[in-house]
């Protein structure tokens, strides 16, 4: 499906929850969020429902993200579900890796393909502080054991707090090639002021080309991070509610007053 700027809408990112066992400072309140009620959460039947309608209208990339979706019990059965669509090409996770050791090798058996793993520094004192608390430790463990369960790529995402941090950056691309990783810069984004740029590495906020539509956890299609419009699923019906998300797309993002990263998912 083509929105009115004539980009190839080809891509779901699908945020399963809002909630998250790290407080990353630029992402979540250090007392934590107000919790949404179970009930405005999607379940699973209705994520996948979105997912096919989605894939039925042009869509074949989707991506699995939260909040962290790790924490969603039964994350594995609706990656799963979701692998199981057909005309589905690309089946990715964005993680904080945290819980990634348990899963890795379930996930890949369920048919995940590749997975995004967010790591901001090398250095453990500043990754507790910047996760208000997280063991970086997990996170090595979390890369490992994808890599051993053959997902592919592994990729990295680190946020760049300031533009000036190209020893941190050089660490980090040193650390990846070891490991056999590709990583990319994400500047430090402000959803408000509509502060945003491209991805070093990636095509995330190019908005010539973006080709992206979000689902948020409490079921609003969102056609664009940088945008407040957003159509509900439960109300429209899914394919009407991306059908109104590409026809809203606006041509490029300004700012976001009412949304949050941890339940639209970056
Ligand atoms: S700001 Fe909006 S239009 Fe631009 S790349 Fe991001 S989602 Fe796409």
């Amino acid at each position: 499906m083509l929105d009115r700027f004539n980009r190839e809408i080809t891509y779901l990112r699908v945020s399963v929850t809002d909630r998250c066992n790290l407080r990353c400072v630029y992402c979540m309140p250090e007392e934590g969020i107000p919790l949404k009620n179970h009930k405005d959460i999607l379940s699973f039947d209705e994520i996948v429902e979105v997912c096919k309608a989605g894939i039925d209208s042009g869509i074949n990339k989707i991506r699995i993200t939260g909040g962290e979706p790790l924490v969603r019990k039964g994350i594995v059965s609706l990656t799963e579900s979701i692998a199981k669509l057909p005309g589905l090409k690309d089946l990715s996770m964005t993680t904080n890796g945290i819980l990634l050791d348990q899963f890795a090798q379930r996930l890949k058996d369920a048919g995940l393909m590749r997975v995004n793993i967010s790591l901001d520094t090398l250095d453990p004192d500043e990754y507790r502080q910047i996760t208000r608390g997280g063991e970086i430790t997990d996170v090595i463990k979390g890369i490992v054991a994808a890599q051993k369960a053959g997902l592919e790529p592994v990729k990295i995402n680190s946020v760049i707090f300031d533009k000036d941090s190209d020893s941190m950056k050089e660490g980090l691309k040193d650390f990846a090639n070891k490991m056999g990783l590709q990583v990319r810069f994400i500047s430090r984004m402000n959803l408000e002021t509509g502060d945003f740029s491209v991805v070093e590495g990636g095509t995330g906020g190019d908005c010539k080309i973006c080709n992206r539509l979000r689902l948020t956890a409490n079921g609003y299609i969102k056609p664009c991070l940088f945008s407040d419009r957003e159509f509900s699923v439960r109300e429209l019906g899914a394919i009407e509610a991306i059908m109104k998300a590409v026809e809203f797309k606006p041509e490029k993002g300004v700012s976001c007053m009412h949304g949050n990263f941890y339940n639209i998912g970056g």
